[in-house]
């Protein structure tokens, strides 16, 4: 006790996190050998009717702990990457249980790194993302948003107009979107004759708005509706100190953290921890 009251804040907070990270790991651990004491029905030797009673007492599991244990094991029986990883105990179960819904034989390997790199919240993002890109018929999605344009009055008696004229009101709308395009196109081909050679990191305002005026304040990635919170550079910015904002995009979080998990190594990303 003496010795804990002579440590400084930033001390006892480390111990903290040091300890708390030790104690998942293991925990971790714990958990991956459930199914092999199920197999046995090794919990009998300890005089325990269940393996969930031997988890709650050995370990401090809840019941939905055990059984998703033994869940994920079995669902991983095939997918040799991922279980070793489960069985390493250092990744959260949590992680684990968000991809096995998507694992297969086939894409093991990729998601077990996925795990490594990305965080909780970007894991769930890139498992949905993925879901919906399998999606067959994604017209019905768009179809479920047709009314959601909170068209206004002035706006929907001026289309009316229109049609009224004759005018195909899909054709009038098709052009002024084309012509937005080019017009930021060309906007962005003249911000990019003009832009200085850069070595700072610093955004240029008129590239930002340009962005802006392309992507809104949105994520870049389609259906993603999160608020972008970083503009990232397609080319990495380390190699291409350049502000061509024809290779920026502004992503959310998660995005953000999925698009540099593509070009960036397991291993630098644990050096940093
Ligand atoms: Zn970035
Ligand atoms: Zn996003």
């Amino acid at each position: 006790m003496d010795h804990m009251r002579g440590l400084s804040d930033r001390e006892l907070l480390a111990q903290c996190v040091k300890f708390g990270r030790e104690a998942l790991l293991w925990r971790n651990k714990f958990r991956a050998l459930l199914p092999e004491v199920e197999r046995r029905r090794l919990y009998r030797k300890k005089g325990y009717k269940s393996v969930y009673e031997f988890g709650e007492r050995l370990a401090g599991l809840s019941m939905a702990q055990v059984a998703e244990s033994l869940n994920v094991a079995e669902r991983l029986e095939d997918k040799p990457a991922l279980k070793d990883l489960l069985e390493s105990g250092e990744v959260s179960v949590n992680k684990i249980v968000r991809v096995v819904s998507i694992a297969t034989m086939e894409n093991d390997g990729e998601l077990a790194e996925k795990v490594q790199i990305l965080s909780l919240s970007a894991l769930k993002t890139y498992v949905q993302d993925l879901k919906l890109d399998s999606m067959v018929d994604q017209t019905s999605l768009v179809q479920e948003e047709i009314n959601e344009y909170g068209l206004k009055g002035e706006v929907i008696q001026r289309l009316r107009e229109l049609k009224e004229k004759g005018i195909d009101v899909n054709e009038a709308l098709l052009e002024f979107l084309n012509q937005r395009e080019e017009e930021i196109i060309q906007a962005k081909d003249h911000i990019v004759e003009e832009l200085p050679e850069s070595s700072s990191r610093y955004i240029p305002t008129r590239v930002k708005n340009i962005l802006k005026q392309e992507y809104g304040t949105s994520c870049s990635v389609t259906y993603c509706r999160k608020p972008s919170g970083n503009i990232h550079h397609t080319r990495r910015f380390g190699l291409n100190p350049s502000h061509n904002p024809n290779f920026m995009a502004p992503l959310c979080k998660e995005h953000h953290q999925i698009a540099h998990s593509l070009d960036v190594k397991v291993t630098e990303i644990r050096m940093k921890k």
